[in-house]
């Protein structure tokens, strides 16, 4: 296949990245690239998407990305997976010798080993300078079931419908199962036997990185899980409490102690971000170190700094992830040097084991297996979202009243544009279609 022809395939289809932001995968795709790296690392604490997939789709997974690899001409795929995934890693062992462009690389089970520059260096030994680009360095870094969305579109032209979700915490069935996108975040809680207590609350993405949602959110191309925690719980804590606070705190009493640079990983691998001089700066006035709030750009949001480093329980990462968006307002760019990054000789020492973080995160009893259900659900109504993806918002194609198949095209990306097309992922009618997002219910459901 010739790369303009895989590029626009998976463009008309849809496909975009299923683990982190939804950049679309046409746009990643390089003909610079010597290296692909499958991420198998999912890298958050309680998440069971990707190892499940890996265990089921092995060789869907490994054909996509083999196609990938002899696309852009690049010279091997990289399968990098993490130890802890045994069941996966056994089948993988048992056809690996098939594809004869593919290398396994085990990952440690520490966080954040799925982090895109983390990754490339584990598994190329290369660093991806700070500001910069996985292709810098000649490595496209493509997520699990983004490449199992790869296979679906390419071999059984298939478009990006449905979405794989772990639902876990305090919910009666914790599972791992594929819903129409767009279906109500409610519903998926349903499907795992509901809540265990009656006062929670909701993180959509992994206790590290994800936001609290509510009931009424829906299922997008990036969503990952649904954890159900209580309402007292101190990750949800941490979330609601202002970040007006968050600074008030960090200036009164910061001890500059540093840990919190001293185990961030991508200042262990030489770029230069360093949240105790945030912290510092904070505390201090704009003027006493402009270079470190302009350094901020550099940070991943991992969130160790915050959930993991600081003793007194402050909050680095929130803090940064606040003067991101105000540069990103302003229109501030990263200003530091993208050469000269140098991996900390400590580096080895200071990685942060999985069970360790779990433990610290008071998330232990809710560290076990969310088991893949293929079984697909009767959803009655979803709601899609027109801006699901990294890039331009795509228009609707259809109007109330119009009956549509599951895989019909509902939104269309403006052609020259980044993006992603928009599919049916229920068949039924449509029974709103605005610029934000199209619903479409069933038509049993319609007439009660
Ligand atoms: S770890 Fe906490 S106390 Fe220490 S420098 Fe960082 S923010 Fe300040
Ligand atoms: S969230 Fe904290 S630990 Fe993670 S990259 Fe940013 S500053 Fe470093």
């Amino acid at each position: 296949m010739e790369i303009e022809e895989l590029k626009a395939k998976l463009r008309a289809f849809g496909v975009v990245g299923a683990g982190g932001a939804g950049f679309p995968t046409y746009a990643k795709l390089n003909s610079l690239a010597e290296v692909v790296i499958l991420n198998s690392a999912e890298c958050e604490p309680l998440l069971r998407v990707d190892r499940q997939l890996c265990k089921y789709y092995t060789e869907e997974i490994l054909s996509a990305l083999e196609l990938i690899v002899k696309t852009l001409n690049a010279k091997k795929g990289i399968f990098a997976i993490k130890s802890e995934y045994k069941e996966a890693i056994a089948s993988l062992k048992e056809v690996i010798y098939k594809y004869t462009n593919i290398e396994i690389k085990i990952l440690e089970n520490v966080y954040p080993a799925g982090d895109e520059v983390v990754l490339v260096y584990e598994a190329t030994g290369k660093i991806v300078h700070g500001g910069s680009l996985p292709i810098e360095v000649g490595a496209v870094v493509v997520n699990t079931e983004t490449v199992l969305n790869v296979y679906n579109s390419v071999y059984l032209d298939k478009p990006v419908t449905h979405k794989y979700v772990t639902i876990t915490g305090e919910v009666n069935n914790p599972t791992t199962i594929k819903v129409p996108i767009g279906t109500s975040i409610r519903q998926c809680i349903e499907f795992a036997g509901n809540p265990k207590i009656e006062n929670f609350k909701i993180i959509l993405g992994g206790p590290m990185t994800g936001r609290i949602g509510a009931l009424e959110d829906v299922i997008t191309k990036t969503s990952k899980a649904i954890i159900v925690l209580p309402e007292g719980h101190s990750t949800i804590i941490k979330r609601n409490l202002k970040t007006s606070i968050k600074i008030n705190r960090a200036r009164s009493v910061c001890s500059q102690c540093r840990m919190c640079t001293d185990l961030c990983p991508r200042y262990l691998l030489g770029h230069n971000i360093q949240p105790h001089r945030i912290m510092n700066a904070l505390a201090n006035g704009l003027t006493s170190d402009i270079e470190a709030f302009t350094s901020a750009n550099l940070c991943c949001g991992c969130g160790i700094c915050e959930n993991y480093s600081c003793y007194q329980g402050l909050a680095p990462s929130s803090i940064i992830g606040e003067l991101k968006d105000r540069l990103k307002e302003k229109g501030v760019k990263n200003i530091t040097s993208k050469v000269g990054s140098k991996v900390n000789a400590r580096r080895e020492g200071r990685k942060v084991p999985m069970e360790r973080l779990i433990a610290r995160l008071g998330l232990t009893k809710y560290n076990i297996e969310a088991p893949l259900v293929e079984e697909l659900y009767s959803v009655n109504k979803v709601v899609i979202k027109l801006n699901q993806h990294i890039g331009a918002v795509t228009t609707s194609v259809v109007k109330a009243n119009d009956l549509v198949e599951v895989g019909d095209l509902i939104g269309k990306i403006e052609d020259g544009k980044l993006g992603a097309n928009i599919h049916a992922s229920i068949s039924g009618v449509i029974t709103a279609a605005n610029n934000k997002e199209i619903t479409i219910e069933t038509r049993r459901y319609i007439n009660g």
